[in-house]
This record gives structure tokens, C-alpha cells and sequence, in this order.
């Protein structure tokens, strides 16, 4: 079902917007029953919290913060905390809504949430960020646990965060609960490998889908936008499996080499950030990067990047989403009339929350895995996923989004109609 693109240029478009859209296109390819739909465009529930937070100085300042929980048909709700200034309750509905259709396509016993706190981390100290983070634990007390609703580090939180989430969490139920969080820091209940897993799980599908569209990984050249923990290692694991990465960026800009970049030796975000552009021989714009003329473009920054204004100029071969939501409805409807194949992020990026439900198993267990397992296990689940969801391409003659999508919505469907409405 092809909708005309001239009619769908009028941008700018919420990210709720998108996911409703995405929603609708992929209800059209399965059989569904519509009150499925219907509830699915719902979060179930939203809170807001506010949280007071002592300065530094002494001052003190109140930030606001969101969970929103989409679904649990399937499991507990899951998904990450975001420490951004444009956080808002609608962004929280719509990634909560992509955490739903990520934890389905990956066939993980999870529903969809995310949350977030509307707050510049940068200009917080680690002493501010430990007391938000603890309010925001005490706020959150009764909404999360590790059998009804489990966050995640995401944009502005990492295993730090975590730590601190969970402390407040256990000393206030009074009993050391790591199940309530995912990617803490492995000395306490963390999983090796959680941290690179979302890039690992890019590496693995940007390969798979070289392959598949017979384009050979060692003679492929990649461009990554943001080189944070999933931009940098999908870039680093790409280069080590034999690509060409000619370009990475941070928020500065881009580095630049069409001969192919050294990724180990241009810092990540988390090693020195914003750094790519400092060692760099030469430098483009991130607006100059999305357009380059190589096989794959891995956007692994921000959301709406790719959007109805430069989807025209877009030059890859394929597109591998590594940020949540880099492209907008428009410019997927765009790319797919050019013939650009786009993995979806819900495929792409979904090994970090696919290693969080590993570190949830051993954090059931008390038990830890080895790095080298959980990076076997994460290969096998994303194979098996990649292959589902390339079943649906090659039977249906589905774009890529629409197949995950349909694969997603089948399952949803599926336990929806099992359980029932009730009451
Ligand atoms: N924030 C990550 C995501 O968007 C991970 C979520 C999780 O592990 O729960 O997929």
C-alpha cells in the first residue's frame, strides 16, 4: 500500500504522530482485530513526578519527569530513562509505544515504557544528577519492580544512573533488588556486554542486511551519525568485521575519510566527549553526512533526522536505524518510493534491551553469564529475529519497518485476543 509522498509533506510531525502512523500502515498488512489496534494507540498509564532537587548551591530547583507505560500483554513494561531538555509526556507515549512493538519483535516476555526527566544533564554536576536520580527512584517506587516494570539506560542516563536507581529503589523496599533496573554496572548485577549491545546488535544487522541485499560487507563503506555507545561500537565492530567507515560524527560535526577511518582511534562520547571532530584531518557537517554516497547510513544519534526535507537527498544504498526513530513517517514513505531499504530501529537497536532481559534472567538467577555467552546468545536472538522478520520481507514483499512491524502486531494481536478484555 503505497501512499502518494506528496501528500504526506507536511512536516513537522510529533513523534506520537509517527508511531500512530507507523501503527496504522503495519494493522493494514496483518489480520488484526481493530479493538487490538484501538488499545494499542493507548499508553496504559503515564506519570508525571516532579522532583525537587538540591543544587550545589544550596538553591533548589524542581524538574519534572515522565514514565509512560504502553503495554503488558506480554510481560513487564521495559524500557529506558531519558536526561534530556526535550523530553515531554507525548515523546515518553510514543518511545514507550516502540519499546512495545522492539520487545515483540525480539519475541522477549516484556511490554513497552519509557521514561524521562526533562533536564540539560550536562549542566549537572554528579552530585545533582545522583540526587535526581535517587527522587526519581523514591517517586517511581510504586510504579516500577522487577516484575512490573523494569527502566533502562537510554539518552542521558547510563550504567551509573542505573546504580543509583537501584540503590534507592532497595534500601527503600529494604531488600538489594537488581531486577528492577537493567544495564547497572556489572559489580552489582549489571550484564557484561549490556553496554555495547544495542551497536553490536546494529553491527550484526547492518551485516546481515549487506548480505542480503548482495552487497559485500568487506567492500561496503559506512557512515555512523553520533558516536555515543551505539554509534561508536556499531562503527568500531563494523570496521573490525572488514567494512570501510568513512565518516562519524558527534553534535560538532563530522570526521571525514574516504579511504576509511581509524574507529578505535576517535574517542567515543563516554571516553572523551565530543572529541570526533578535534583529531580529525577533515571535517563535514552532520547535515553533509546523511547525504554521502556510501552503501550504509547508520543514524545513531538523535530522532528525525531523516526527515521530508533531505530524504530526497539521501545517497546510501540502505539505511540502518540506530537511534530511536531517526526517520519520520514522510521520509520513510520517501526512501521506500526510492527504493532505499530502512532496518527498522525496533529491529536494529534492539540488542540493548535484548541484553537486559539477560541481565534480568541472572539477576533472577543470582547468577552471571560470561561475556562471550551473552554476546553468543545475543547473535542467535538477533538471527533468529532478522530471519523472521526478513521471512515476512521476502513472502509479502513487505519494506522492512512494515515487516517488524507486522511481526510485532502478530504477536501482540495474538496474546491480546488469548487474554482478553477484562473487565
Ligand atoms: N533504551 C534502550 C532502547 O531504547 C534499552 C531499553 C531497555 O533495555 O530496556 O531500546
Amino acid at each position: 500500500m503505497s501512499v502518494p509522498v506528496t501528500e504526506e509533506r507536511e512536516e513537522p510531525e510529533t513523534a506520537l504522530a509517527t508511531a500512530r502512523r507507523q501503527l496504522d500502515r503495519a494493522a493494514a498488512h496483518v489480520e488484526i482485530d481493530p479493538a487490538v489496534v484501538e488499545r494499542l494507540k493507548h499508553p496504559a498509564r503515564v506519570q508525571r513526578v516532579s522532583l525537587p532537587v538540591e543544587r550545589d548551591d544550596g538553591s533548589l530547583e524542581v524538574f519534572t519527569g515522565y514514565r509512560a507505560q504502553h503495554d503488558s500483554v506480554r510481560g513487564p513494561f521495559k524500557g529506558g530513562m531519558r536526561y534530556h531538555p526535550g523530553v515531554t509526556e507525548e515523546e515518553c507515549i510514543s518511545l514507550s509505544m516502540w519499546m512495545t512493538w522492539k520487545t515483540a519483535v525480539m519475541d522477549l516476555p516484556f511490554g513497552g515504557a519509557k521514561g524521562g526527566v526533562v533536564v540539560d544533564p550536562k549542566e549537572l554536576s554528579e552530585a545533582e544528577t545522583e540526587r535526581l536520580t535517587r527522587r526519581f527512584a523514591q517517586e517511581l517506587r510504586d510504579t516500577v519492580g522487577p516484575m512490573h516494570d523494569i527502566p533502562a539506560p537510554d539518552m542521558g542516563t547510563d550504567a551509573e544512573t542505573m546504580g543509583w536507581f537501584m540503590d534507592a529503589y532497595s534500601v527503600l523496599q529494604g531488600e538489594t533488588t537488581p531486577g528492577v533496573v537493567t544495564g547497572k554496572p556489572p559489580v552489582i548485577g549489571g550484564s557484561h556486554g549490556r553496554e555495547e549491545a544495542p551497536g553490536r546488535s546494529v553491527a550484526i544487522v547492518a551485516r546481515e542486511a549487506c548480505e542480503y541485499h548482495g552487497l559485500p560487507l568487506e567492500e561496503a563503506t559506512v557512515a555512523v551519525q553520533g558516536y555515543g555507545s551505539v554509534g561508536a561500537n556499531a562503527a568500531r565492530l563494523l570496521d573490525s568485521w572488514g567494512a570501510t567507515v568513512v565518516a562519524v560524527s558527534d553534535v560538532n560535526g563530522a570526521a571525514y575519510d574516504p579511504a576509511g577511518l581509524d574507529t578505535t582511534a576517535i574517542p567515543t562520547h563516554e571516553e572523551e566527549p565530543e572529541a570526533v571532530t578535534r583529531i580529525a584531518e577533515r571535517t563535514i557537517e552532520n547535515e553533509e553526512l546523511l547525504e554521502l554516497d556510501v552503501d550504509v547510513l547508520v543514524p545513531a544519534a538523535v530522532g528525525n533526522v531523516i526527515t521530508a526535507s533531505n530524504a530526497d537527498a539521501i545517497a546510501a544504498n540502505l539505511v540502518v536505524e540506530g537511534a530511536n526513530g531517526p526517520t519520520t513517517a514522510t521520509a520513510d514513505s520517501i526512501l521506500r518510493e526510492r527504493g532505499i531499504p530502512v532496518i527498522p530501529d525496533i529491529l536494529a537497536n534492539a540488542g540493548g534491551v535484548t541484553v537486559s532481559y539477560f541481565e534480568w534472567l541472572q539477576d533472577i538467577n543470582r547468577r552471571s553469564w560470561s561475556h562471550d555467552r551473552v554476546n553468543e546468545e545475543l547473535e542467535t536472538e538477533m538471527l533468529r529475529a532478522w530471519n523472521a522478520v526478513a521471512d515476512r520481507v521476502d513472502e509479502r514483499g513487505l519494506a522492512w519497518r512494515d515487516a517488524a512491524y507486522a511481526l510485532a502486531l502478530e504477536r501482540l494481536g495474538a496474546a491480546h485476543e488469548a487474554r482478553g478484555l477484562w473487565p
